[in-house]
């Protein structure tokens, strides 16, 4: 018979395996710890949805609309889409399950996003955002807390040389003033921009600020800043997110080139920065969505929140410890299989990790147990165990002696543990 070819996985997912998913787990375990020192409530949401909850909320004219999502129409003939994002499957959500009852909301989940992109390093079909939102909340400290959050997020990861950086949008006086004097610039160097940045003018023409075509970069560099624009109350909404940051010791610098492109973008826009990912130095972006609720039928609602690649922030961690274990047993032959079984189940309700090579002879999983990065192996069986005895051997430096097992079963570990002076902090 042929053999079967095996099916290969699709582009731009993952498989995520040992050291890779060490750094994974540890950036959602982070966050779901800092989190809660904020009071963000966790929740989850569908992975798809019907696809005008992207299309309204996301809006029409975006890259994320326009070209990265997965959109299919379901065996009922429904329009859906593999979620891109959650902030639209949030606000969403507000609306329809009746969470406007508790608003102000402070909202966290995490998960599997998709977007069909062109795959290189950081850069997925199939990836993985947490996210954090407030819903319902138009003060400045909701803009703040978001950040200190974002801020403390990357200190507990251990990540460094990433920079905040920090934009206004301003009210929508502001920006519909801005708007007009950056299309007037822009109509000006209209032969000079790229054949994007054209589309963007008449639909979006704030994005063209951040056009990373390099023909683009001299005609958004010169464009007019929005500070000359900004309203009274604009200019004080931002000047009480910079002192909050200045007050909880967050560093920020002023990016007056970040936008983002949706007209419901109101005040604060951010992100944070490294140059350690190359093109894909974004870990962590976000802002204030004051219109996006409506965008969705609903009230007028303030909005805003953050989402963070969680493979960008695990490429920047150290590599977190591996899981340890800390006792092997080793059964010397099939006799003592059952007692082996047996310590390995007390060993484990007392809260300790222990593993058990499946098979092998003596010699064999003694090599495994050395592998597996054991501190102690526990030798049973023979004539040892007729005795009602065990070996046990510290693997660092190879010593080895004999105890009771009646006194690993007893009171048990603790007993074991003090007679060979095991910090058992360590191996919990
Ligand atoms: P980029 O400019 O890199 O395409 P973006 O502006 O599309 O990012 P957002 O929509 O703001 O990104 O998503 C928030 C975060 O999600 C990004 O800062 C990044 O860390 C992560 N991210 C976005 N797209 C991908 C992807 N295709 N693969 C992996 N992570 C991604
Ligand atoms: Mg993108």
């Amino acid at each position: 018979m042929a053999r079967i070819q095996t099916p290969h996985r699709v582009r731009g997912t993952q498989d995520i395996f040992r050291d890779e998913q060490r750094r994974f787990a540890h950036v959602l375990e982070t966050f779901d710890r800092v989190r809660k020192l904020y009071c963000f409530e966790r929740i989850e949401i569908p992975m798809f949805e019907a696809t005008e909850v992207f299309a309204r909320s996301i809006g029409e004219t975006t890259d994320v609309v326009l070209k990265e999502m997965y959109t299919f129409p379901d065996r009922g003939g429904d329009s859906l889409t593999l979620r891109p994002e959650f902030t639209a499957g949030i606000a969403r959500a507000y609306l329809t399950e009746g969470w406007q009852q508790y608003a102000p909301l402070k909202l966290a989940t995490s998960g599997a996003v998709f977007r069909y992109e062109r795959p290189q390093k950081g850069r997925y079909r199939q990836f993985h955002q947490i996210d954090a939102e407030v819903i319902g909340a138009p003060e400045p400290a909701a803009d703040v807390e978001l950040l200190v959050l974002a801020d403390q997020l990357l200190r507990e990861l251990g990540i460094d040389g990433v920079t905040l950086q920090l934009n206004t949008l301003g009210d929508a006086e502001t920006r519909d003033a801005w708007r007009a004097a950056l299309v007037a610039h822009f109509e000006a160097h209209r032969d000079a921009l790229s054949e994007d940045s054209l589309k963007r003018l008449d639909k979006n023409p704030m994005r063209i600020l951040d056009s990373k075509d390099p023909k683009d970069r001299p005609i958004a560099d010169s464009a007019p800043d929005i500070d000359a624009y900004l309203t009274a109350d604009a200019r004080a909404f931002f000047d009480a997110v910079t002192a909050g940051l200045d007050a909880a010791g967050v560093a920020w610098t002023r990016n007056a080139r970040l936008v983002r492109g949706l007209d419901y973008y109101r005040h604060t826009a951010f992100e944070f920065v490294t140059d350690r990912l190359g093109a894909q130095g974004t870990v962590l972006a976000g802002g204030r969505y004051d219109g996006l609720i409506e965008s969705l039928g609903g009230p007028p609602t303030a909005g805003v929140g953050w989402a963070a690649g969680v493979e960008r922030l695990g490429m920047l961690v150290a590599e977190p410890l591996a899981e340890s274990v800390f006792f092997a047993v080793v059964p010397k032959d099939v006799a003592a299989e059952a007692a082996a079984e047996k310590l390995q189940a007390i060993i484990r309700r007392q809260g300790l990790p222990v593993d058990m090579p499946y098979k092998g002879n003596m010699k064999r999983r003694m090599q495994k147990a050395a592998s597996s990065g054991a501190v102690f192996t526990i030798i049973i069986g023979g004539d040892e165990l007729a005795r009602g005895e065990v070996s046990i051997k510290e693997m660092e430096t190879g010593d080895q002696r004999v105890t009771s097992l009646q006194s690993i079963h007893d009171d048990a570990i603790t007993a074991f543990a003090e007679t060979f002076n095991i910090p058992l902090r360590d191996a919990r």
